[in-house]
């Protein structure tokens, strides 16, 4: 029988150290949104481990509404405090370890690259090479350096890049920059309730489908294109106040897993 559940976000809610125009934490219930940057263990951390655990789930996903993962001060101590929980699940393949992935905006990476390299695998949010673009889409002119932490990190990093009218052009150099560091994987993705497909990829082979969404080939790198509507995953997920809920963008009330 198939699971009810790819995947589980932990989400972190705080003041954050980028100023994105289209932030999706801002289209969320405010309510949603409390400030648990500071707070060991999480609201209703218990509950959700249950879940994990009843429903095998087996990846893990720092992520943030409103602010970035690693601005969570107690971010070490939550990796151990959940493995030290949570026990191989049952796979297609066997037992298999919990996974821990981290999604960040890279603005810390290199200040906290030990913890960094604690996860399974990490997945940057960074869209342009270009100073002027990235404070476009950001609001900020502090860029991470990309290259180093690719160099530095232990495990793989995947590259997600938000497309919008700012960088759309500039793709197929974002690309040959991204393949030129070492990396194997981007994602570009639609934003959230934008209705018309760039279609910026499909002078590359498709080489596959990934929860619907069509993956390029670019030079031996993976470039997936992601359209948020049309996603078949489903994930669990854990708000910073506390609600646990299998809707992302809650507009439902509570409902029971
Ligand atoms: S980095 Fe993420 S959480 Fe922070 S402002 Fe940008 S989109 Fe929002």
């Amino acid at each position: 029988m198939p699971k009810p559940f790819d995947f589980a976000n932990i989400l972190f809610a705080g003041p954050c150290n980028l100023r994105c125009p289209y932030c999706i934490g801002r289209q969320l219930n405010p309510a949603l949104n409390r400030n648990n940057l500071n707070l060991f263990p999480l609201q209703n951390i218990d509950k959700f481990v249950e879940l994990l655990k009843q429903h095998q789930i087996s990846q893990i996903v720092f992520t943030g509404t409103t602010t970035d993962p690693q601005l969570y001060r107690h971010e070490a101590r939550l990796l151990d405090w959940l493995r030290d929980r949570l026990p191989p699940v049952e796979t297609e393949s066997g037992l298999r370890e919990v996974q821990f992935s981290l999604h960040t905006n890279g603005q810390l990476a290199l200040s906290k690259m030990d913890v960094f390299n604690q996860y399974n695998r990490v997945s940057l949010s960074f869209p342009s090479f270009n100073p002027g673009t990235y404070r476009k889409m950001t609001g900020s002119g502090h860029m991470p350096d990309l290259a180093e932490i690719v160099r530095q990190a232990q495990i793989p990093v995947k590259v997600s890049c938000v497309v919008n009218q700012h960088n759309a052009a500039e793709i197929d150099e974002f690309l040959a920059r991204c393949r030129a560091i070492g990396l194997r994987r981007i994602v570009i993705r639609q934003l959230y309730g934008d209705p018309h497909p760039w279609n910026l990829l499909i002078h590359l082979p498709q080489v596959a489908t990934y929860h619907r969404n069509p993956v390029y080939d670019y030079h031996g790198m993976e470039v997936t294109y992601w359209n948020f509507h049309q996603t078949g995953s489903k994930s669990l997920n854990l708000f910073s106040d506390g609600t646990i809920s299998p809707h992302y963008l809650l507009t439902q009330a509570r409902v029971n897993v």
